[in-house]
């Protein structure tokens, strides 16, 4: 379902086609120095998910982050980058504290979250956690180009990014910046009024060339923790009918559930603290279907 971006034939990869060996016409030398730093930490990296939302407060930053923890229980060596530039929640999520960045000469050395798990996150480097950050679009993209370039990830199977909500400067710049060798995963939760947002997201991924590895549904249905009858809050279905209908994976339902929050708050994984909740069963079956590449149909 993903690309492999190992090209074959890289300065760095010793691969036979990657970009970076040879300055582009017009391309000034501390361009290309980027354009080299960014291929040399890409062609390090198997898959690059890129989880999207058409909404804020569907549980995107929640999503990923419990999707990278997830894969690295799995055993897989992952990244975590956090680029929803105003709103950074992966250092709370994955319980690592701010100002524990290291450089290594210009570059910066992610933080460790566990074995197989490492974060970078623009949270990490705000002074306090009131601190905005008010910038423009270029600016935004200049940074998200240095949390591709300049972090040693070092070889990883997954680079999982979380980009803010919506379809502007930040998910254009990490379109743009790992291209078509990236797949999306777009989250919602099942109310009409987040689905059409989720169609403007799918539109948003081919107009900029991105494959989409699946639609997932989350916050889909309550179980009432007196009588365990499933509640319906937001309804129930739609990211999988918005599947069928776009004709895009779907990746299943990740139901409401307390867990969900008190281990975000908290900064603990919930796959180590609540492992038979019923959210974290469902992530890892999400995570099994990511991992084995099966794309799982729209159908109810
Ligand atoms: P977004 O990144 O889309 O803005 P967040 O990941 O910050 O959303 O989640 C918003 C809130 O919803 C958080 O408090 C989070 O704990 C909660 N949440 C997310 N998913 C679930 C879920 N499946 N069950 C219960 N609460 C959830």
């Amino acid at each position: 379902m993903l690309k492999n971006n190992k090209s074959s034939d890289c300065n760095h990869c010793e691969s036979t086609t990657c970009s970076s060996k040879e300055r582009r016409p017009n391309e000034s030398e501390e361009q290309f120095a980027q354009r080299q730093a960014l291929d040399r930490n890409m062609c390090q990296i198997d898959n690059k998910l890129l989880v999207l939302s058409g909404k804020g407060g569907v549980g995107k930053s929640t999503v990923a982050a419990n999707l990278a923890i997830a894969l690295s229980q799995a055993g897989k060596r992952v990244g975590l980058l956090d680029i929803d530039i105003h709103g950074p929640s992966i250092p709370r999520l994955t319980g690592v504290k701010t100002g524990q960045i290291q450089m290594v000469g210009e570059e910066l050395l992610p933080v460790k979250v566990n074995d197989n798990l490492s974060v970078m996150s623009i949270g990490f480097m705000l002074p306090n956690d009131n601190a905005p950050v008010i910038w423009r679009g270029p600016r935004k993209h200049g940074v998200i180009q240095q949390f591709l370039s300049n972090v040693i990830w070092g070889p990883l199977d997954y680079l999982v990014v979380d980009a803010p909500p919506g379809t502007g400067d930040e998910p254009m710049s990490i379109a743009q910046l790992v291209g078509s060798e990236a797949g999306a995963i777009i989250v919602t939760t099942p109310q009409e009024l987040a689905i059409s947002d989720v169609r403007r997201c799918v539109t948003f991924c081919e107009q900029v060339s991105l494959s989409i590895v699946g639609i997932l549904e989350n916050m889909s249905g309550l179980l009432c923790p007196k009588c365990g009858e499933k509640i319906d809050l937001f309804k129930r279905g739609g990211g999988m009918a918005l599947a069928l209908e776009m004709g895009v994976p779907f990746l299943g339902q990740i139901p409401i559930d307390p867990e969900v929050v008190m281990t975000g708050d908290a900064g603990t994984p919930l796959l180590r603290d609540g492992p038979q909740s019923a959210a974290a069963k469902a992530f890892t079956k999400v995570v099994d279907t990511i991992i084995s590449g099966n794309k799982v149909s729209g159908k109810p």
